[in-house]
């Protein structure tokens, strides 16, 4: 086998992430082989990708129960664990929402497998846990989110001088709005994001500024930095992905059109960068100017609550995860207002008693907790 064919499992093959994975492997078949693909509920769309891609392995509960045999063409039925930890498999591409790639990921990185993050929820539940099986283990968690993903390249030939890490943030289709008017927003209305073109709750999550709030708690387990040298700046163009200050003042922007396909690429092919056609360039003259400002707390309320959830020890971030998918999904759904979220999210996390994480199911059922202590405060209202 070609030293440089990469094997990947991609888990969460059929979302936003997943499709857009796939993309890049048809343009690098050289490079890039898919070994296992797993799915939650596109059962159709799974299948064409498996004939397409011809993996060894899948998952899909809902399509195995209708197959007599485990088999889709020469693929077979198989464990997230058993998956992840395949010889062929070099790296695991985490592709889902929620909290399901937390036990893959932990499997991946025990059997010294790198992992390509793509799911939040995992590193903001059990960052530190996470963290130091990789380092046990000797596995590297590469970060495909934009942001964080900006920051690993801005690092690159870098020694650990950091000073500061500027994370943009778009401002979500909100930005702007008064209190009235964020009342008034339906779902069809916040799932327009201005810039960037990615699944349902992470849409929601960038218009809260909750995403935000998870890519500082991202971006402080991985890059080992202190809370404080973390700073989130407003940067409505959506072309500089993040940028880090050094001790020497100098500061280092990665800035391309927002487009997921490049940091996917990036972390698949690291360390090459290869030319793809389908990425379009930047053009500086064309867009003439790009802006910046600060965060308004009082205008992001689930920014501020999960930047203070989120950066506790123990098992609250997972909670608030947990609480987070249950209102976004309340709002989604219509049960619940837009300005909703941060209210039923805040009361969740102020009747829960947090305890010490020490294993992942510990995370697992934080997580659960708040799905349901936000569920109950929903249907109460
Ligand atoms: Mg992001």
């Amino acid at each position: 086998m070609d030293d440089r064919l990469i094997g990947i499992a991609l888990l969460g093959s059929t979302g936003s992430i997943g499709t857009q994975t796939l993309d890049i492997v048809r343009r690098f078949p050289d490079r890039i082989k898919v070994v296992a693909l797993s799915a939650h509920n596109s059962t159709e769309l799974l299948k064409s990708q498996i004939e397409e891609f011809k993996p060894k392995f899948f998952n899909c509960s809902n399509l195995s129960m209708k197959l007599e045999n485990g088999m889709v063409g020469e693929a077979k039925q198989c464990s997230y664990e058993d998956m992840v930890t395949d010889d062929e498999v070099d790296l695991v591409v985490t592709a889902t929402v929620g909290d399901v790639a937390l036990v893959p990921t932990i499997c991946a990185l025990q059997a010294g497998k790198n992992v390509a993050l793509a799911n939040k929820e995992s590193i903001v539940m059990a960052g530190e846990m996470l963290i130091q099986i990789a380092r046990t283990n000797n596995s590297k968690i590469l970060p495909v989110d934009s942001e964080p993903n900006a920051i690993w390249q801005c690092l690159r030939g870098e020694g650990k001088s950091i000073s500061k890490l500027f994370i943009t943030a778009s401002g979500g289709a909100m930005r702007g709005m008064t209190d009235m008017e964020k009342k008034k927003i339906t779902p069809e209305l916040a799932l327009q994001h201005p810039t960037w073109t990615m699944g349902p709750k992470i849409t929601i999550d960038s218009a809260t500024l909750m995403n935000k709030a998870f890519e500082v708690i991202e971006a402080k387990w991985l890059f080992d930095v202190g809370w404080e040298q973390i700073e989130v700046v407003i940067h409505p163009e959506s072309m500089i992905h993040s940028m880090v200050e050094f001790e020497d003042g100098s500061v280092k922007a990665q800035i391309s059109p927002p487009d997921m396909k490049l940091p996917i690429q990036y972390a698949l092919l690291y360390p090459d960068r290869i030319f793809n056609p389908d990425l379009a360039r930047f053009n500086p003259v064309k867009l003439g100017s790009l802006n910046f400002e600060s965060v308004n707390f009082n205008q992001y309320p689930c920014f501020a609550l999960g930047l203070d959830y989120g950066s506790r020890v123990g098992t609250s971030p997972a909670v608030l995860c947990g609480a987070d998918e249950m209102a976004v999904e309340s709002f989604l759904k219509g049960a619940i207002n837009f300005s909703d979220i941060p209210v039923v999210i805040k009361e969740a996390l102020q009747a829960y008693q947090p305890v010490v994480g020490k294993t992942p199911e510990d995370y697992l059922s934080a997580a659960a907790w708040g799905r349901s202590k936000v569920a109950g405060i929903i249907n109460l209202k």
